[in-house]
């Protein structure tokens, strides 16, 4: 994960500035009229007309759309008690762990060229690397100059159990491994663990039903609506297509929902510190 949006050198879907490139870039980066702002939602309650969502620490916002970016389990969460439907379907979308180990090594240690992004491993089951990247080769200022960084990912859906292993299991492990693979000498020289609890959502048998029913919240709910790498692919580049569409259909149903005609049919309920017309609240943890 990594890479500027505008760097044209980088792959699709990775940041040399690291993820929160991404993050910053949205906020510039929605639909004329929209606002984006980040803050830890706790509760998200219907109304009327709208949502009172409550946000961490102690604030409450009301808003008449509300885009849930957050991973599948903490949408079945918030959703619960606002499209008990779409919770369940949340719900049913396992991200198992993973791990992840980063290490870093002199050049003349590594006899492979690293002259490519990384490579994936069979399914074969006779290796506990699922994947790595070359992250020196793919990005400037990953390693100092003669030496070179590899992230690798262990665990998953493949070996849930792996991605369990303490730090510094994993890391000699994935070292050991490594080391055949590559043609590495000697130990690394730097070494990072990162353990995820929840790794990438999966796609199992029964995700297109599940994603009609999570794409299907703002029927229930109007002004509902979900985004994430549960619903249309995992890799960024289909996280930001899938937020770019759903900061679009929240700003075609503001719209709408401002004309006249509209206004006419169903009045606008207006309580004391709502939302702005136009404005949409993107709530993320920490922002
Ligand atoms: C180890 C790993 C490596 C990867 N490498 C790559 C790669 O190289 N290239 C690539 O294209 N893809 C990669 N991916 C996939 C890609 O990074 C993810 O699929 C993507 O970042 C997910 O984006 P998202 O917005 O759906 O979810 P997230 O990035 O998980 O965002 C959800 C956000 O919701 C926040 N949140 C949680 N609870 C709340 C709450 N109550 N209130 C407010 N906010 C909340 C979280 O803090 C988080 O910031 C990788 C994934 C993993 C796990």
């Amino acid at each position: 994960m990594a890479g500027r949006h505008r760097h044209a050198a980088a792959p699709a879907g990775t940041a040399p500035g690291g993820a929160d490139t991404y993050r910053n870039h949205r906020q510039e980066d929605h639909p004329p009229g929209l606002r984006v702002r980040g803050r830890n939602r706790k509760r998200i309650t219907p109304l009327a007309s709208g949502f009172e969502v409550e946000t961490a620490p102690g604030g409450t916002i009301r808003t008449r759309s509300v885009i849930l970016a957050v991973q599948p389990h903490v949408a079945a969460a918030l959703l619960e008690h606002v499209d008990p439907e779409a919770s369940e379907a949340a719900g049913g979308i396992l991200a198992p762990p993973i791990g992840v180990v980063y290490l870093g090594y002199r050049r003349a240690q590594v006899a492979h060229p690293l002259d490519g992004l990384g490579f994936l491993s069979t399914r074969d089951g006779s290796r506990s690397i699922s994947g790595a990247q070359f992250c020196s080769t793919m990005f400037e200022g990953r390693a100092p100059a003669g030496h070179v960084s590899i992230s690798c990912y262990v665990g998953g859906a493949r070996n849930p159990e792996l991605a369990r292993l303490p730090a510094s299991d994993m890391a000699h492990l994935v070292h050991e491994e490594l080391s055949g693979v590559l043609g590495i000498k000697g130990a690394p020289v730097v070494s990072r663990v990162r353990h995820w609890a929840r790794g990438l959502p999966q796609y199992n048998l029964g995700h297109l039903e599940r994603r009609n029913t999570l794409e299907s919240a703002n029927d229930r709910v109007p002004g509902l609506i979900l985004t994430g790498n549960y619903l249309h692919g995992v890799s960024i580049a289909n996280c930001l297509a899938s937020a770019r569409a759903a900061a679009e259909k929240a700003h075609r149903l503001l719209q709408e929902r401002d004309t006249p005609s509209h206004q006419d049919a169903r009045p606008a309920q207006k309580p004391a510190g709502s939302s702005r017309p136009g404005q949409i609240h993107r709530l993320l943890r920490g922002t």
